[in-house]
């Protein structure tokens, strides 16, 4: 089975990947943390997008098409995986179909995790304030509201397309992080 989470920056998406992958055996993969790796380790790759991802902008779809597209590959992404963080654009949506059809796959659900803007912010806040030293560079109020309208702007056009082909499941992403897993995991057992 192959998922996509999609939502707002700091609905929590990560958060439920993590625990669906360690609940039903999917591989997360988040576009964000192979670009903070790529950062991290100083590759050519990662000295050309630090300063996109400090400014809360996005990183160019061929460069991201090209990095999914080879990660999927992987046998670890076998039994399925949870795609966090992608598609982000139209392009990047139309470029996924076309990938998961040639390689015969696709996805089976878009988990959407529905939240408040204003609570986000605050959300992010908190998990600024938690994370000290450790804090993502993009991790900061201005960032953030940045990233709100890249996301408003680019990425959730994207939602009619799913829509059409009827794989929305839409999630209250302000309940409990423990209901909200179980709600996702209803939705998978279905
Ligand atoms: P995230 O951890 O998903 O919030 O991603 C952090 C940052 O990485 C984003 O603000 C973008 O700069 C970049 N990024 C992650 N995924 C993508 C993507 N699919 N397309 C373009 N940029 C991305």
């Amino acid at each position: 089975m192959n998922l996509i989470i999609f939502g707002p920056p700091g609905a929590g998406k990560g958060t439920q990947a993590g625990i669906m992958e360690a609940k039903h055996g999917l591989k997360q993969l988040s576009t964000g943390e192979m670009l903070r790796g790529e950062i991290a380790s100083e590759s050519d790759l990662g000295l050309k997008v630090k300063d996109i991802l400090a400014r809360g902008e996005l990183v160019s779809d061929d460069i991201m098409i090209d990095m999914i597209s080879r990660r999927i590959e992987q046998p670890d992404c076998e039994k399925g995986f949870i795609l966090d963080g992608f598609p982000r654009t139209v392009a990047q949506a139309d470029a996924l179909d076309t990938m998961l059809s040639d390689k015969g796959k696709k996805i089976d659900h878009v988990l959407l995790l529905v939240v408040d803007e204003d609570a986000l912010i605050e959300r992010i806040r908190m998990r600024i304030a938690q994370s000290g030293e450790n804090a993502r560079e993009d991790d900061n109020e201005e960032t953030l509201k940045k990233r709100l309208g890249v996301y408003n702007d680019q990425t959730k056009p994207i939602l009619p397309y799913y829509r059409d082909k009827n794989l929305i499941r839409e999630i209250d992403g302000m309940q409990a992080i423990e209901e909200i897993s179980a709600q996702i995991a209803g939705i998978l057992e279905k």
